[in-house]
């Protein structure tokens, strides 16, 4: 009846088990037994074969008694610091680890984690910017909150990170990818990441139901417009700064519906470092010099952004 479970933090002091089943089932009992006499606590579930109209029912309904989520993390305040707020999304964490490197034995949670966390500290050296990250440990996320955060942060500009895997029989595609948001993606292969970054709820099994796609029904307002220029503004100026540095695709910029990209008013891009599949990016990712080379481009490339973005209101072409 099961075909696979996984485990993993999605809160401080919260864990979630996710059960993949090969068929409907209902839980017919669920308990814990202390620990007592070398043994530990345990955890006891009883499955039981059930039709899938039962089963559809009881997920409705048990979805309609849910608890709500833990308040969500608040971005700081900013405490009449004016200065622009960038906010960095290592993608996936805790329960979800993303794409995995051949052996299994580097995770995209993790290196995503570690070059924002050397990103943040490039930008800030800068003096300009404040820096905050949508996670700064390895804990689970949904995208929906990464969105508000940067939201709540009125953050000037959002950068997801992540790293791309492609199964073999789909070729050994290598370099770095900057993507915006777009109802039709640019190509089949773009399409296809985004549908996979962002099951990254469905992994850790949060109730989508709560999260209404709230940004479609104003996506066609001016506000979004202007974003929307200011996102492939900024997608230009990262992929011709670090190009002097990084490899890149053969298609460098491309766009598709990514969840996490959906806010209306923060110019928004992700960012692909590379392929865990290919060899060499593999290498480049595990590198501890080129995460650093890297940062120091991105962090150049977003000053470089907003220096323009600057001028320009000065000279009030917005
Ligand atoms: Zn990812």
């Amino acid at each position: 009846m099961i075909k696979a479970f996984r485990f993993g933090l999605v809160m401080p002091g919260g864990s979630r088990i996710v059960i993949d089943l090969v068929k409907p089932a209902r839980v017919d009992k669920a308990f814990v037994m202390d620990p007592g006499e070398g043994t530990p606590a345990r955890l006891v579930l009883d499955l039981a074969v059930t039709d899938r109209d039962s089963f559809l029912r009881k997920v409705a309904s048990d979805q309609r008694s849910a608890q709500t989520p833990p308040p969500p993390r608040e971005p700081q305040s900013s405490n009449g610091d004016a200065r622009p707020v960038i906010v960095l999304d290592p993608g996936h964490g805790g329960i979800d680890t993303g794409t995995k490197g051949p052996n299994g034995q580097i995770e995209e949670k993790d290196i995503v984690l570690d070059f924002a966390k050397r990103l943040q500290e490039k930008i800030e050296t800068l003096g300009k910017y404040r820096v905050l990250l949508t996670r700064s440990d390895d804990t689970f996320v949904p995208l929906a909150e990464r969105v508000r955060f940067a939201r709540e942060a009125d953050a000037a500009l959002f950068i997801s990170i992540h790293a791309d895997s492609l199964p073999k029989r789909e070729g050994d595609t290598q370099g770095a990818t900057v993507y915006t948001l777009s109802e039709t993606a640019t190509d089949p292969a773009a399409a296809r990441l985004a549908e996979q970054e962002n099951r990254a709820d469905v992994i850790a099994g949060v109730d989508l139901k709560d999260q209404p796609d709230d940004v479609a029904s104003i996506l066609i307002d001016l506000a979004q417009r202007e974003t929307k220029t200011f996102s492939l503004q900024f997608a230009h100026k990262l992929v011709s700064t670090i190009k002097r540095t990084t490899r890149l695709h053969k298609e460098p910029i491309k766009s598709a519906g990514f969840r996490v990209l959906r806010a209306p008013d923060v110019p928004s891009v992700l960012v692909e470092l590379g392929y865990v599949s290919n060899k060499e990016d593999l290498q480049s990712l595990a590198s501890d010099s080129w995460r650093d080379r890297t940062a120091d481009a991105m962090a150049s490339a977003i000053d470089g952004y907003f220096s323009t973005r600057l001028a320009g209101t000065r000279t009030g072409a917005k």
